[in-house]
């Protein structure tokens, strides 16, 4: 049966070994930040990546549980991971997608922590409340799910989302229990946006086309690409061009970052150490 949590914050043991679960996972920066809190909080731990098929994920959950593994679940194993945990918090049941794991008493326990940090970026971009402002959010696999809720949770009412696959748009909203517009293309969801935010991987390679020509936002669009990359992404780096306020997803990978950090150990970890790595 699935259990939800009402809280983190006290995950029992704290881990000392731990993981970042995806594929690929070469280019994650997690290990450097992480490995940057755990030594500025002078714990004896260390944290690796690991490569691991679809096929492999359920079997190398167990050996986590089994062993005390703690971790991160990056794509594209989140949605996966949410339907293998049977431990969830009340905000990963929600959103339908986990991104940090630790253990319990020889329990497996979900939590999803891109929330907290899409919430951190979606602020420092748009300090004011999103009430009566238009957000559109492109790509709605498992962290436009996240995204989804941090923009509710800021106050947006009017969100209208594109993506590729309608029905996986339509799943999301339905899931996450916020109603969202549904745009048959990128340029009718970012029309009149006070905010757009990038939740594809379009950016990732040098040979990507843009999310959205940046020429079609408006004079005041705010513009949070998911993507990072060193240098940031071309995307990014266009908007900014054309005056538009612009931030990749460095922000908010050290603020998920810190969000796990505080599931496994129960105290915040150094910020500053995490951007120092990064940067
Ligand atoms: P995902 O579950 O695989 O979903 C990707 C979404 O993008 C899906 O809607 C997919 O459409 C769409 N998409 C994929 N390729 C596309 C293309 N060429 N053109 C248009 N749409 C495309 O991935 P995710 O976990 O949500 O991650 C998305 C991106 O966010 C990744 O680049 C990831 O690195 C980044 N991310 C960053 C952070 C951070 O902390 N900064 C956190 C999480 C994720 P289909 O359904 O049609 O395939």
């Amino acid at each position: 049966m699935t259990g939800l949590l009402p809280d983190v914050g006290n995950c029992g043991e704290p881990p000392s070994s731990l993981l970042i679960i995806g594929k690929p996972v070469t280019q994650s920066l997690s290990p450097l930040i992480q490995n940057a809190a755990i030594a500025a909080a002078g714990i004896n731990a260390h944290y690796d990546r690991l490569e691991v098929d679809a096929t492999e994920l359920a079997s190398v959950l167990h050996r986590c549980a089994r062993d005390g593994i703690a971790g991160n679940i990056t794509m594209p194993h989140k949605e996966a991971a949410h339907a293998t945990i049977q431990r969830l918090t009340v905000l990963a049941h929600r959103i339908g997608s986990v991104n940090t794991f630790w253990v319990e008493r020889g329990e497996l326990y979900g939590h999803n922590t891109d929330v907290e940090g899409a919430l951190a970026t979606i602020r420092a971009l748009v300090p004011d409340q999103l009430t009566n402002r238009r957000v559109a959010i492109l790509g709605a696999g498992g962290s436009a799910a996240a995204v989804l809720f941090a923009v509710h949770i800021a106050g947006c009412t009017d969100i209208h989302m594109h993506s590729r696959t309608p029905s996986r748009g339509s799943a999301i909203a339905a899931r996450v229990n916020v109603p969202v517009h549904l745009a048959e293309s990128a340029l009718d969801a970012v029309r009149g946006a006070a905010l757009v935010i990038n939740a594809t991987p379009l950016g990732m390679r040098d040979d990507d086309a843009m999310p959205v020509d940046a020429a079609v936002l408006d004079d005041s669009c705010a513009v949070f690409d998911l993507v990072y990359r060193r240098g940031e992404t071309a995307w990014v780096r266009v908007c900014r061009a054309r005056g538009l306020p612009a931030e990749d997803g460095l922000r908010m990978l050290v603020e998920q970052g810190a969000a796990a950090f505080r599931a496994w150990y129960g105290r915040d970890p150094s910020l500053e150490a995490m951007w120092n790595a990064v940067r």
